[in-house]
């Protein structure tokens, strides 16, 4: 294919851009961590250089103490941290990349517990998401933060960042003072539009006086706040010149709080379903405008840069640090494309954790896990080619070591090709595309409709054998269990069911189920477990939407209750409160009762004939499996051989 825009560079006041893609702000969650220093530093270098991201936006670094978003964030008031830039700038550099620092302070959406110090906003508001109230600021606050951001920027200039981004959206200190939501203030500060907007304008007044005429200066704007009495679209498009006639540089869209009640990034989102607000912004400015979200695919990247200027791509970076560079070399299947899942970058930003990728458990990890040849190449046979198989098969190989995969059915991909059939996980289709590809490339020899014996094993002379055999779907002991169809039974398509439906069963394949059946037509559909609640194990980003979209369909759920018979016409149960048995009809009893582990005993002789063996995802512990934890474990044992515990050799 040939590409019209992605490639073309765009020139920011003295800086040159190679290409039209931008890598948005994560924050890592090892940010001011000395330990973890390295960590850090590796992960941006790895995604700079010639074919890297055009700039790379660093997570927020906030402007002050009481503006840090959570857990390790840098500070441009922290001396060390300064030191800390100052070599990540140096090293971004060295490897050919341009990064910019984003000017950050969280407001209202910041931690007392974390930072020891009360959050502060324009107005004592609390946000829904949070326990505390903020401390209104006073003028004199207002004052001295400013200062604090013309101090960021100089500071961020003299430590080498190529640019600043001024964080003015997602719900963060600059957007509560724009919005008539938060900012109820009847001072200079406060009150209409224009005087909302002042607070926003001073601080990139502030920043411009800091950092000269000749520095960029990228201002994120929330196109869209989707919380209830916000700034409206009108407001949002003057403001847009606003910032334009002040001096930026540059708009970055951002879309969304995070107190919003609306997905704006999850797999719910289609791809780039809010880019019309960067475009109605566009037609209102003169300056370069950036579009974004849920952009995860070079060729809608450089269709849509036939409207916009640039895009930003965020996670797609976590999931492939050379997506360009592949993109560049005309090999887009070999791109790891991100899956909008959110379980390892933002449900672990959320939880504290550091952000790695579901799809690439490397990220974060570049400093550890070098791909360097082996110097001894083993003869690997990998048993089982759902994720975490292929994983382990594809690093193997990567590491220069001789690999094959057995694949019981007739296609690679395991649990992931019952995930690719809920309508929002198409993009599960990517993972399996992408592991097609990378496993014939790396000369892995797959075989398909094989279950290997152990002498088939043991003739190869393997030097390790990878057992990632996975789960298989729990027959939970009801009497009348064989009414009941498996999960696996609807979503391939082998069993059909009636307009009423009971699913037993109400974890993350349950809530899955009742989202494919409510896009098959209509059902009434009944989720139940014995206790606990509806989706639990789902993550923090992504739960919510999820029972929010499921209620909306009529969805109903009931726990504590004790299963006593399924029967070709429903199902007895006992009601934990009451005690009395029920009988809950329906077309359809669907099992979704959790999985049990699929590990074939006959293996157990190649231990005892002395061969190295790992088991790795759902075949070594079924219980809260997921594809983080598949696709980790696969890499893991080729990146770290000495992990692989003795009782498994
Ligand atoms: P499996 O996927 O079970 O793969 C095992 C493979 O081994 C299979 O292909 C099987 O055929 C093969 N095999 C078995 N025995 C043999 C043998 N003797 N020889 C050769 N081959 C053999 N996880 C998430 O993290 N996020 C999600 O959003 C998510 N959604 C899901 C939605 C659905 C509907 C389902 C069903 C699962 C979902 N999961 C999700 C779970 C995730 O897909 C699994 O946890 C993960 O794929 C397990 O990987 P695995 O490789 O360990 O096992
Ligand atoms: P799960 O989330 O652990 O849920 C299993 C369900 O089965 C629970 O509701 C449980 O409820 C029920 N159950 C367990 N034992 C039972 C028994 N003996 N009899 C009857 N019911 C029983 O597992 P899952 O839904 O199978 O999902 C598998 C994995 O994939 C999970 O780790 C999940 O997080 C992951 N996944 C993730 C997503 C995502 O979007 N992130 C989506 C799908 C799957 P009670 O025990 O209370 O009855
Ligand atoms: Fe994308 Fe999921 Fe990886 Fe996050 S964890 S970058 S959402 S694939």
């Amino acid at each position: 294919m040939k590409w019209k825009s992605l490639f073309e560079p765009i020139k920011i006041r003295e800086l040159t851009l190679p290409n039209r893609v931008m890598m948005g702000s994560m924050h890592l969650g090892i940010e001011g961590v000395p330990e973890k220093e390295e960590a850090m530093i590796s992960f941006y270098t790895e995604r700079a250089g010639e074919y890297g991201p055009g700039l790379m936006v660093t997570g927020g670094i906030s402007v002050s103490p009481e503006g840090d978003g959570g857990h390790h964030f840098l500070g441009f008031y922290r001396e060390k941290d300064l030191t800390t830039m100052k070599r990540l700038t140096t090293r971004v550099h060295q490897a050919g990349g341009r990064i910019a620092a984003q000017l950050f302070h969280a407001g209202r959406y910041a931690y007392s517990e974390l930072t020891g110090i009360p959050a502060v906003a324009p107005s004592p508001i609390r946000s829904p998401i949070h326990r505390e109230t903020p401390t209104e600021l006073t003028e004199l606050d207002i004052l001295n933060l400013l200062e604090s951001y013309a101090e960021a920027g100089r500071k961020a200039k003299e430590v080498g960042f190529d640019a600043v981004e001024i964080m003015g959206s997602e719900g963060y200190l600059i957007n509560q003072f724009m919005s008539p939501a938060t900012n109820k203030r009847t001072d200079y500060w406060g009150g209409s539009f224009e005087k909302r907007t002042r607070f926003p304008l001073a601080v990139l007044n502030a920043v411009r006086k800091a950092v000269g005429d000749d520095y960029p200066i990228i201002y994120r704007l929330s196109g869209m706040d989707l919380v209830p009495n916000s700034t409206t679209h009108e407001e949002t498009l003057a403001f847009a010149k606003l910032v334009e006639e002040n001096d930026a540089d540059v708009l970055n869209i951002g879309i969304g709080w995070h107190e919003s009640t609306t997905p704006t990034i999850s797999m719910m989102v289609p791809r780039a379903g809010f880019i019309q607000i960067a475009l109605d912004i566009k037609e209102k400015v003169s300056i370069p405008v950036i579009g974004s979200n849920r952009i995860n695919d070079p060729v809608l990247a450089d269709d849509l840069l036939q409207q916009l200027d640039m895009v930003s791509m965020a996670r797609p970076f976590l999931a492939d640090p050379n997506l360009l560079h592949k993109s560049q070399a005309q090999s887009l299947d070999q791109i790891n494309t991100c899956i909008a899942c959110n379980q390892a970058c933002l449900d672990h930003a959320f939880e504290g954790k550091a952000v790695s990728c579901l799809v690439n458990p490397r990220a974060g990890r570049e400093y550890k896990w070098v791909y360097k040849k082996a110097s001894e190449r083993k003869k690997v046979l990998v048993v089982g080619g759902g994720v975490a198989g292929l994983e382990s098969a594809r690093a193997h190989a990567e590491l220069g070591h001789s690999v094959v995969l057995y694949e019981a059915s007739d296609s690679i991909g395991g649990q992931f090709n019952l995930a690719r059939q809920i309508p929002i996980k198409k993009e599960f289709d990517e993972t399996v595309r992408y592991y097609t590809t990378e496993l014939k490339r790396l000369g892995v020899s797959i075989s398909l409709n094989h279950k290997p014996s152990t002498e088939d094993l043991l003739n190869h002379s393997p030097d390790l054998v990878v057992i990632a055999t996975g789960v298989v779907p729990r027959k939970p002991i009801i009497p009348g269990v064989e009414f009941a169809i498996p999960y696996p039974d609807v979503l391939s398509g082998r069993a059909t069911v009636g307009k009423k439906v009971i699913i037993i069963g109400a974890g993350g394949i349950g809530c899955d189920l009742s989202h494919y059946l409510i896009e098959r037509g209509d059902h009434e559909i009944l989720m139940l477990r014995r206790n606990g609640r509806m989706g639990e194990g789902l993550g923090k980003t992504t739960k919510w939407a999820m029972l929010q979209d499921l209620k909306k369909h009529g969805v109903k759920f009931r726990t504590n209750l004790h299963y006593e018979e399924i029967t070709e016409e429903g199902l007895v149960i006992t009601d934990g409160e009451t005690n009395n048995k029920e009988f809950l009809k329906a077309d359809a009893v669907i099992l979704a009762a959790g999985q049990e582990s699929n590990l074939p005993q006959e293996y157990d002789r190649l231990t005892e004939k002395g061969i190295q063996v790992a088991v790795i995802g759902g075949a070594r512990l079924a219980g809260e499996l997921d594809a983080k934890r598949a696709i980790y474990e696969g890499a893991k044992i080729a990146f770290e051989p000495q992990s692989i515990p003795t009782t498994q050799r």
